[in-house]
């Protein structure tokens, strides 16, 4: 028997194999593509020929594969040998896809954990490496040392789509941080301006942009819009009109920031005019929001 099984070894399931092994643990391992597997046995993890042995070799087993639907075609052949062993599933999905693998799991007698992996691969095994973590919670007890070599393990809940609802929501944040970053930048070189000599102007800017965070949050909790207003709706899509006129001008594109100015205009119009920018959590909630 090994300590635990990784089932994918892309550029993740690798650096989450070989941080195991690091921390002094036995793994088992299986890849579609065999020789992907040849580095971590070199280093002491020992080869699966199936999924289904890989899974009869420990009691944990981590999975992290491209998709959802490649899980479920992985480990298909294997499904038998999953009861009473902990599926650790930390490929990138929906809530809903996490929730439907937690009762897959549990009909074979899995105990079941979702993951949401905050980290690039190098990353993986140092403490800046965020894992999250719901479903099973006794799992998530009896085996957070091991999922500690991981990483930081924060443990969410039961509902397993929990981790995967924080994953989405952390990433979508980046992703919107870039939007606004590459236009900046895009706008600056316009005029030929380096995005390094911009890059210092850019973050302190950011810097105070976060301090603003704590007050939105705590108009979004209590619905409060409209008290001590200081940049309401209506003045920023006057000046959002500034912004797509200026980015065309300068020949950039405003396709990364004319969603944003959508929303203001449909905010504005639905008579928020007057609230703070925390309301357009309103204008995006396509089903009443879960007390
Ligand atoms: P890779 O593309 O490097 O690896 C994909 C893995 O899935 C490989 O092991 C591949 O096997 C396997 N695979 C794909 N299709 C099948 C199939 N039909 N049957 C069996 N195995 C299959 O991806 P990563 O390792 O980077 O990502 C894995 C998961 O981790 C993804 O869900 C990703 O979103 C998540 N993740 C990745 C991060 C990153 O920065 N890389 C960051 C955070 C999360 P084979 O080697 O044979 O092709």
């Amino acid at each position: 028997m090994s300590d635990v099984s990784v089932i994918g070894l892309g550029a993740m399931g690798s650096a989450l194999a070989a941080a195991l092994l690091k921390s002094g643990l036995s793994v088992t391992l299986w890849n579609r593509s065999p020789a992907k597997a040849e580095a971590l046995v070199a280093k002491g993890a020992v080869a699966a020929a199936s999924v289904k042995d890989a899974v009869e070799a420990s009691k944990l087993v981590v999975a992290c594969l491209l998709v959802y639907d490649t899980v479920y075609e992985a480990f298909e052949p294997a499904k038998d040998a999953l009861a009473g062993r902990t599926l650790v599933n930390l490929t990138n999905g929906t809530p809903a896809q996490a929730r439907e693998m937690a009762q897959w799991a549990a009909t074979r007698g899995a105990d079941y954990l979702d993951g949401g992996i905050m980290a690039v691969p190098p990353m993986i095994g140092q403490a800046e490496a965020l894992i999250l973590y719901s479903g099973a919670h006794a799992a998530f007890e009896a085996h957070g040392k091991t999922l500690g070599a991981l990483g930081a393990a924060k443990y969410l809940g039961d509902d397993a789509g929990l981790a995967p609802l924080h994953d989405i929501a952390l990433l979508t944040a980046m992703y919107g941080l870039f939007s606004g970053v590459t236009h900046a930048f895009a706008l600056t070189g316009s005029e030929t301006v380096p995005a390094e000599k911009f890059l210092p102007m850019l973050t302190n800017w950011l810097g105070a942009v976060m301090t603003w965070l704590p007050d939105m949050a705590r108009r979004i909790d209590s619905g409060d819009y409209r008290s001590d207003v200081v940049s309401n709706l209506e003045m920023q899509a006057a000046s959002f009109d500034n912004f797509i006129a200026a980015s065309e001008g300068q020949g950039v594109s405003s396709e990364l920031i004319a969603p944003m100015f959508q929303l203001l205009k449909k905010a504005v119009a639905a008579g928020y005019g007057d609230a703070d920018q925390a309301s357009l959590v309103e204008m995006i909630r396509t089903r009443p929001q879960v007390e």
